[in-house]
């Protein structure tokens, strides 16, 4: 089974917990990359493709991932959120909602830069391997503050 669908499943339970899931997505914390707010969504469908998806699919994960963004976009040190899909390690189709910080540009890493502007796709790429951790090993409190947040936020928006 998939990483995606074992957390599906209830098998695997992401630090933070699953932050939203309905009949048809989930939205859950990265679990081995220790960056509070790196949040992960997925149809609950084992898909590979975004052309799979089915229309309530698209629709329930545009409106979970703009109030997640919304969410991160109020957090302390967050200066951007960055989306993303690629699916080279986990087939199983996902998007990177990734929050960039202020401090991540303050550390004297050359090769997100191209010239004097931020490489987005290098940024992320050199903080997921910078950051990797083991599920044990992450930082509980700073991301349960920061998944509680927008799980406030998105039950706020969402009735039932
Ligand atoms: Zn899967």
């Amino acid at each position: 089974m998939c990483l995606t669908c074992s957390i599906v499943n209830a098998e695997l339970l992401p630090t933070g917990g699953i932050i939203y899931k309905d009949d048809y997505i989930v939205l859950h914390h990265c679990i081995d990359i220790n960056i509070p707010g790196y949040l992960i969504i997925s149809p609950l469908r084992h898909v590979e493709s975004f052309s799979d998806l089915n229309q309530t699919e698209i629709l329930q994960m545009g409106t979970i991932m703009k109030l997640a963004v919304t969410a991160l976009e109020q957090v302390d040190g967050v200066e951007k959120v960055y989306i993303a899909n690629f699916g080279e390690e986990t087939t199983h189709f996902h998007m990177h909602i990734f929050p960039r910080y202020k401090w991540m540009l303050n550390q004297s890493a050359q090769d997100i830069y191209i010239g004097n502007r931020v490489d987005g796709a290098k940024l992320l790429s050199f903080y997921r391997q910078k950051c990797k951790t083991t599920p044990e090993l992450m930082k509980e409190n700073d991301i349960v503050a920061v998944t509680a947040y927008i799980q406030n936020l998105i039950s706020s928006h969402i009735s039932g």
